[in-house]
C-alpha cells in the first residue's frame, strides 16, 4: 500500500491546480523525488516504470548526461537575451538543425514557447498570408474532428467540439468548420469515401477559409487514433487547389515517435506550415518552433505592415534551444528507428491479449505508441492508484489507457510496463 502522505502533498492539495483537476475534490497526485532514464522515483522510494514519456517528450528518459550538459554548458554563457534585434548560436545551430530534418520545402523557422503558441502562431501567419494575397475575407479554419491542438483560444477552437472545450466555452470560441475524422485506418485500406466530406466544405466554403489544420496520421490527445496516409494526400491536392494553407501539427507525431521522423513521411505530403514542440527539447524544457514555407513568410513580407505581428518575450529561449538541438542531435545519433521499432513489435505483441477482452474495445499499436481503448470511461484516480501499486506510470483518460514510452526503454522494462497495464485493465469491469 502506498503511504498517505504520498499522495496528499497538503500545500499541493490546498494551493496548486493541476491539469484538468478540480479544486474541491482534486485527483490524487504523486510527489515525485527524481527521475531517471525509465524511472520516476517517487517521495517514498517507490521505483516506477515511465510509460508516458511527460507527456510525449522524454524520449532520451530522464537525467540524460548529455542534456543537461548542454544546459549546464549553455548557462555558463547566458540564459537568456531578447530575440528582437539579437540572436545567439543555440538558435542558429538548431535552426539549422531543423531545416535538416524537416520536409525540403520549409525554410523558416519561428520560434515560440508551447505547443498551444505554436498553433496560434500558426493559425496567425495563414490569416495574415490570405490577408496578403488579397483575400482579407480568409479567417475560417476547416480541421477533422477528434484532433486535439492545444489549450489556448484558437488552438482550443480546432479540438474536437465534443470532447474539447465547445460546449464550456460555447459562443465565446470562434466557430470553426469541422469535417469527420478519416475512418480508413493506418495499415488498412483506403475508403475514398473519406475525403467526401472536406472536399465539400473546402469547395463551399473556400472562399472563408484561411487553412486547414491537423495532426498528420496520429491524432493524440483527441482520441489517439491512427489514420489513413491517403487522407494527407486527398487534403493536400484539395489545399493547393482551393488556394487553402495546410498546416500539420507535428507537436506530438515529431521526433520519431510514430516510426518516422516526422509523421508526414507517412503519406509524402508537404504542409505549407509545420508546428513542432514536445519532444523538441527532449522533454526539459518548453520551446516549439513553427516551420514555413519561403513562400508563406514572403508573402506575408511583401504587404503591410510587412511583418508577422508576433513576437513573444522568452523567443528561441537559449538554454531551450541548447537543449533542443543537443536532444535532437542526440535522436539522430541513435538508432532510434530500430528502437521504436522494436517497441512497437513488443507493444503490439504484449498488447493483443487484451483485444478479447469484453471491457476492451480495440487495441492499435503504431511506432512506440500502444493504446488499449475501453468500452466505457475509466475511473482515472482508482486506475491510477493501482497502476502506482503494480509499479509503472501511466495516466489514462476518457476510454483511453495508452503508453508511450521513452525509446530507451529496455525490453524488460517495457514487459513490466505492458503486464501492469494490462493487469490493471483485466481487473476493470466499470
Ligand atoms: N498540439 C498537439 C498535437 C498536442 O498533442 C499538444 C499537447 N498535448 C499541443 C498541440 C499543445 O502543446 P502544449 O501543451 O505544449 O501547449
Amino acid at each position: 500500500m502506498l503511504c498517505e502522505e504520498l499522495l496528499t502533498d497538503c500545500f499541493d492539495r490546498e494551493h496548486l491546480w493541476h491539469p484538468y483537476t478540480e479544486t474541491l475534490r482534486p485527483l490524487p497526485t504523486y510527489k515525485v523525488k527524481s527521475a531517471s532514464g525509465c524511472r520516476i522515483t517517487l517521495a517514498d522510494g517507490t521505483e516506477l516504470i515511465e510509460g508516458m514519456s511527460s507527456w510525449w517528450c522524454a524520449l532520451h528518459g530522464y537525467n540524460h548526461p548529455v542534456l543537461n550538459r548542454a544546459v549546464r554548458t549553455q548557462l555558463e554563457s547566458m540564459a537568456h537575451v531578447m530575440f528582437g534585434g539579437l540572436t545567439h548560436e543555440p538558435a542558429v545551430a538548431l535552426g539549422k538543425l531543423l531545416l535538416s530534418i524537416a520536409p525540403p520545402s520549409m525554410s523558416k523557422i519561428f520560434y515560440a514557447d508551447s505547443g498551444s503558441v505554436a498553433v496560434e502562431v500558426a493559425m496567425k501567419m495563414a490569416v495574415q498570408y490570405q490577408a496578403a494575397c488579397g483575400q482579407p475575407g480568409r479567417t475560417d479554419f476547416v480541421t477533422i474532428r477528434s484532433g486535439y491542438h492545444g489549450d489556448t483560444w484558437n488552438a482550443m477552437s480546432v479540438c474536437d467540439p465534443v470532447t474539447g472545450m465547445h460546449s464550456l466555452f460555447g459562443p465565446a470560441l470562434p466557430a470553426r468548420r469541422f469535417v469527420p475524422a478519416p475512418q480508413s485506418r493506418f495499415g488498412g485500406d483506403w475508403d475514398p469515401r473519406d475525403a467526401d466530406a472536406l472536399r465539400q466544405t473546402v469547395e463551399r466554403h473556400a472562399d472563408e477559409l484561411a487553412a486547414l489544420i491537423l495532426e498528420p496520421i496520429v491524432q493524440g490527445a483527441g482520441g489517439m487514433r491512427f489514420y489513413h496516409p491517403q487522407f494527407l494526400r486527398e487534403a493536400a491536392r484539395l489545399c493547393r487547389r482551393h488556394g487553402l494553407l495546410l498546416i500539420f501539427d507535428e507537436i506530438a507525431t515529431g521526433f520519431g515517435r510514430t516510426g518516422r521522423l516526422f509523421a508526414w513521411e507517412h503519406a509524402g505530403v508537404e504542409p505549407d506550415i509545420m508546428c513542432v514542440g514536445k519532444a523538441l527539447t527532449g522533454g526539459y524544457m518548453t520551446l516549439s518552433a513553427v516551420l514555413a514555407t519561403d513562400h508563406v513568410a514572403d508573402t506575408i513580407s511583401a504587404v503591410a505592415p510587412h511583418v508577422f505581428m508576433h513576437g513573444p518575450t522568452f523567443m528561441a529561449n537559449p538554454l531551450a534551444c541548447a537543449v533542443a538541438r543537443a536532444s535532437t542531435e542526440l535522436l539522430l545519433a541513435s538508432p532510434w528507428q530500430e528502437r521504436v521499432g522494436r517497441i512497437e513489435q513488443q507493444l503490439r505483441r504484449e498488447l493483443e491479449p487484451a483485444r478479447q477482452w469484453p471491457q476492451v474495445a480495440d487495441v492499435r499499436v503504431l511506432g512506440a505508441i500502444g493504446v488499449v481503448e475501453m468500452r466505457q470511461p475509466v475511473d482515472m484516480a482508482r486506475m491510477q492508484r493501482r497502476f502506482v501499486e503494480e509499479g509503472v506510470w501511466l495516466r489514462p483518460f476518457g476510454k483511453l489507457v495508452y503508453a508511450m514510452p521513452p525509446y530507451v526503454i529496455t525490453p524488460d522494462e517495457l514487459t513490466r510496463l505492458t503486464t501492469g497495464m494490462l493487469n490493471v485493465i483485466r481487473e476493470t469491469t466499470d
